[in-house]
């Protein structure tokens, strides 16, 4: 499979130039060259396959040759080494659990799959890499575990001091060995400036830096993952099925977008948001106008210029995106409204950015009755502890891959600035 830049259609990449650089030369998303197309006998027998052997099906069209079959189902089964519940919350209503990985949100799939493919492209070149790159959250955490100890791979991750959860820092200051975790006095935005610089600055070609985001092929595309296991779960009930994602950068949804378009039957999609609601706006007016992000309490959606919807707007034009997609913004109020009463009258408890999905998809359904629903459940609620116990007085019984973490040291490198990043860097 080869890719093209979204800014230069003429302008290509194989699947290991693009996931080993993460963005064109001329900064311009990948995308893949054309959309493989699925056998009627998969989708209409789903059920006979193992969760594995859907991926490795989804997937192998837009990796090739590039790598060997038997490779790409070992890294395939590593990846997915754990479950993926679908949960019924509500009549016709079902929460799909994304957070059973070991940093306990959906980022794991994306970075596992990500490091795995780099450790295979880079062990004949003999080259080193570093990936750098900026967090509101999550990203942090499951990139630092996807990668540690991975030879020929150092990660540097920039986070906003002061605006993770506890549980997020501990993620990515306590593994140590190839993983540098730096606190920046200043915002999300001030992180994701750093590493855009970092990219452009010709003094640091040597380090051949790649990105670890969404924006990145070898991230983004296995996210399309978790729509084939949803419609594995609920084809038999037999009506039309709808995804609601709670979403930030769209990477997610647009990878669910993107099983559509080879023809896994979706009907639907709904682009859950915070505040920060350009995409929800754009619905409305046509007009894209990201404003500056406001912070949430789900905060690994507090993105106001989301890097993937000019992949969604490459998938299905502004014509016909209606059809496929309806995108609502939610208060914090509403989600915290929401958390209480899906605790008290269902028994199930989500985590802010779940809850936003949830609304989301109620919002869809109240007019387009007749569907089965399904939200993706992005994060453990324990991630994001102090907005639930705070508010609520509900204890959450921490999970192993937590408990551990509360007894290691934080290890962090302060920096201001970008001159704070180049220091660093030259010294790793
Ligand atoms: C990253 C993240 C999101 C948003 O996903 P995008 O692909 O950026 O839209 C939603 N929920 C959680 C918990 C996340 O970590």
């Amino acid at each position: 499979m080869k890719y093209y830049s979204l800014n230069n259609h003429n302008s290509k990449a194989s699947f290991k130039e693009a996931a080993v650089t993460g963005i064109a030369p001329d900064k311009g998303l990948y995308f893949p060259e054309t959309i493989p197309q699925l056998e009627s006998g998969f989708i209409n027998n789903i059920e006979d396959y193992s969760n594995t052997e859907i991926a490795v099906k989804a997937i192998t069209p837009f990796i090739g040759d590039e790598i060997p079959p038997d490779k790409l189902r070992e890294i395939v089964e590593e990846t997915l080494a754990f479950s993926f519940p679908l949960v019924q919350v509500d009549e016709d209503v079902y929460a799909l659990e994304l957070f059973h990985g070991p940093t306990l949100a959906f980022k794991d799939v994306g970075a596992r799959f990500m490091s795995r493919c780099l450790r295979y492209f880079l062990q004949d070149d003999k080259k080193e890499v570093t990936v750098l790159v900026a967090t509101s959250g999550d990203t942090g955490g499951a990139v630092a575990s996807g990668f540690l100890g991975v030879e020929g791979i150092k990660v540097v991750i920039l986070y906003p001091s002061g605006k993770v959860s506890d549980v997020q820092e501990r993620q990515l200051t306590t593994l140590g060995q190839n993983i540098t975790a730096l606190e920046v006095s200043g915002t999300f935005d001030d992180c994701q400036d750093m590493v855009k610089q970092a990219f452009l600055d010709d003094e640091l070609k040597g380090l051949n830096l790649t990105s670890a985001n969404s924006i990145n092929i070898a991230r983004w595309l296995p996210q399309m993952f978790y729509y084939f296991f949803a419609y594995k779960e609920l084809r038999k009930n037999g009506r039309p099925l709808v995804v609601s994602v709670p979403s930030g950068n769209f990477g997610n949804i647009c990878a669910g977008m993107m099983a559509k378009k080879m023809g896994l039957p979706i009907m639907h999609f709904i682009a859950a948001t915070n505040a920060n609601d350009t995409v929800p706006r754009y619905m409305e007016s046509r007009r894209y106008v990201p404003m500056p992000a406001v912070e949430t309490l789900s905060n690994a959606m507090d993105v106001s210029n989301p890097s993937n919807f000019v992949r969604i707007l490459e998938l299905f034009g502004p014509e016909s995106l209606s059809q496929e997609l309806s995108s609502y913004s939610f208060t914090d109020e509403e989600t915290l409204k929401t958390i209480a009463q899906l605790h008290k009258n269902h028994h199930y408890l989500p985590d802010p950015h779940g809850a936003v999905g949830y609304l989301g998809l109620k919002k869809f359904m109240k007019t387009n009755p007749g569907v089965t629903g399904v939200f993706l459940e992005t994060a453990h609620p324990v991630k994001f502890g102090e907005s639930i116990t705070g508010n609520f007085g509900i204890k959450i019984a921490l999970p192993g891959q937590i408990k551990t973490l509360m007894y290691l040291e934080k290890k962090k490198i302060q920096i201001e600035n970008y001159e704070g990043l180049k220091k660093v860097l030259a010294k790793i």
